[in-house]
């Protein structure tokens, strides 16, 4: 692969990106010529706290920290002047909601085969359903985009076309757990995208170890405040130690539960909680199993290998496995 014109780090501000922040800082990883911090303005304080903290060490280093966005995703939401995103919420189909079933007789070979259908009413689990999700994108991946093509020199005013045979190498700091995550696609002409932690086979609790013995041991997840991909540990933490934010979430939960400021408001119904139930009743203090996995995995940190963690939501993959819908953008 030839050089690339720049290096740029995708900062999330969470564990791993952060990794790789200090270890770029630090001269142990060469080369970095920028990162970019995209801002949904809805991430909890202790990640603004943490992005200013990096940007005196980029300082230091003599690494510029590009910060940009596309507006207020939890604002923008709920005002109907703005162009509707998605978020992943949690859907309830009314009750009464249909589903149909085959019906199947076995013929005369022992196959089963289908002879017609019949209609009849959805169980609570079959009008579960999730919404789409368009705020990786509209968030984080087209400021970030805008931003690439801009430090790339793609000229005003619409900063689209990026001189040919200039390309970006975009670190983005997946590890080694997170590897069904990766997505190492081309996406557009003028980045490719690299893995660094996945080169040193660096784990999410390698970069933890990293993080404590560099003084960063507090570096907390980052993704918005009222993501509906919280697990029940992530929401109880919130409950209870930072009241601020859950009065927000629950605020947010439920002015959502029609579909926020969609210009079709939903038949059925939207939640933050993964239940269906409004956030202040779902039930974020029983343990789920991945959970209890974790748990067990911390016990014996230095012996067991690593198994996953809840990760940050990440521009180029999803912590639940759906796709980042696309809008429709010359990228
Ligand atoms: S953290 Fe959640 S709500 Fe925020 S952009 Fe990512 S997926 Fe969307």
């Amino acid at each position: 692969m030839s050089t690339p014109t720049l290096r740029l780090l995708s900062l999330g501000a969470g564990v791993q990106s952060t990794t790789l922040a200090l270890m770029a800082c630090r001269g142990e990883l060469s080369g970095l010529d920028g990162a970019i911090f995209a801002d949904t303005g809805w991430e909890p304080p202790a990640v603004y706290d943490q992005v200013r903290r990096l940007e005196a060490e980029f300082a230091t280093a003599g690494i510029p920290l590009h910060q940009v966005g596309n507006g207020h995703l939890r604002k923008d939401s709920l005002d109907p002047q703005k162009r509707f995103v998605s978020i992943p919420y949690f859907t309830l189909a009314p009750e009464g909601t249909m589903v149909r079933e085959e019906i199947t007789e076995t013929d005369d070979n022992g196959h089963e085969v289908i002879v017609g259908y019949r209609d009849r009413p959805a169980t609570r689990r079959e009008r579960e359903g999730i919404g789409r999700r368009q705020c990786t994108y509209q968030y984080k991946i087209r400021p970030i985009n805008r931003a690439v093509r801009i430090l790339l020199g793609a000229p005003a005013p619409n900063y689209r076309r990026v001189p040919a045979g200039r390309v970006a190498e975009q670190w983005i700091g997946f590890s080694t757990d997170e590897i069904q995550r990766v997505n190492d696609r081309r996406e557009n002409k003028y980045t490719i995208k690299r893995f660094p932690l996945l080169e040193l086979g660096m784990s999410r609790k390698d970069c933890e170890r990293y993080l404590r013995r560099s003084g960063w041991g507090h570096t907390v997840k980052s993704s918005c405040i009222g993501c509906p991909h919280h697990r029940n540990d992530y929401w109880r933490d919130m409950r209870d130690n930072r009241p601020t934010e859950w009065a927000d979430a629950v605020a947010f939960d439920h002015a959502i539960r029609k579909g926020g400021a969609s210009a079709d408001p939903l038949t059925g119904e939207a939640f933050l909680h993964r239940s269906c139930v409004p956030l202040d009743l779902a039930p974020i203090d029983h343990i789920t199993r991945t959970e209890w996995k974790d748990r067990q995995l911390d016990l014996f940190d230095d012996l067991e290998p690593d198994d996953g963690d809840e990760s940050g939501c990440s521009p180029y993959g999803c912590v639940s496995g759906a796709p980042i819908a696309r809008a429709s953008e010359a990228a």
